[in-house]
């Protein structure tokens, strides 16, 4: 039975009493989920201060982004080893908003990547297509290009640490979701592809999350499809009641409900 991996990106909003304040409804609402693994990940000033929050709590702990060197003089930059310090376990790697808004190539995620495996951290990669790539029929080339850029050469005990999330670019904070046949057609073809990257261990291990305007109607839909192994959601994840209605909408299906 696939457990499901339901992470929430808050993003750059909030303070840090909000985010406090919100990790604390969670760590109260979500204290008996126990069969969904959940995830939030704050912005990195208030990771240590939400993870205090959440102590106590099977609510787990993720930043939005590394840098891929270990150390040095790189002003601004965050490494996996300091979030690995400060508490995280996973991180989300190749978000559309830094391909697009702030130029990360296909080059820099491979590398972000793989020193996040070597310190420990869970990669959760996100690949996706903008909208002129889906109507030019280029989906599925695009995202066989960024996956098997950031995970081709890894052993399978690497991949099989690696989350994938799907993410459609135009999708993404527009409230327009995929359909779940959009998302299973895209989920399909990753799973094929990660079973040639590594086996069938890993492509049955490795979970592949969808993104892009999650809310708790359209959760189930998506959560119900075979390779859906999980939600990644931004907007939504900022409202408690919505992040445990989504949550709740997992346990349900993994309850047979
Ligand atoms: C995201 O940022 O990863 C995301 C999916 O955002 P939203 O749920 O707001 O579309």
């Amino acid at each position: 039975m696939r457990r499901f991996l339901i992470a929430g990106n808050w993003k750059m909003h909030g303070t840090r009493r909000e985010s406090v304040e919100r990790a604390r409804q969670l760590r109260d609402r979500l204290a008996d989920v126990a069969a969904v693994d959940v995830l939030v990940c704050p912005p990195f000033p208030y990771l240590i201060a939400v993870g205090e929050a959440l102590q106590g709590s099977r609510i787990q702990l993720g930043a939005q982004n590394a840098f891929y060197e270990r150390k040095g003089a790189y002003t601004g930059e965050v490494s996996p080893e300091m979030l690995w310090d400060c508490g995280c376990s996973y991180v989300i790697l190749g978000h559309s908003e830094r391909r697009h808004i702030l130029g990360e190539t296909d080059d820099v995620v491979r590398r972000k990547l793989a020193l996040a495996l070597d310190v420990g951290l869970r990669p959760i990669l996100c690949v996706g297509e903008t909208l002129e790539q889906r109507e030019a029929g280029e989906t599925m080339s695009v995202i066989e290009r960024q996956l098997r850029s950031a995970l081709e050469g890894l052993t399978p005990e690497s991949l099989e640490q690696v989350v994938i999330a799907y993410e459609p670019v135009w999708a993404i904070g527009t409230g327009r979701n995929a359909t779940p046949e959009q998302a299973q057609e895209v989920h399909a073809m990753i799973r094929r592809l990660l079973r040639s990257l590594g086996g069938d261990t890993v492509s049955e291990q490795v979970r592949i999350q969808y993104g892009g305007s999650v809310k708790p109607d359209n959760a189930r839909g998506l959560l119900e499809q075979p390779d859906v192994d999980g939600a990644l959601v931004g907007g939504a994840s900022l409202d408690p009641f919505q992040f445990e209605a989504i949550v709740g909408e997992a346990v349900a299906i993994g309850r047979g409900a």
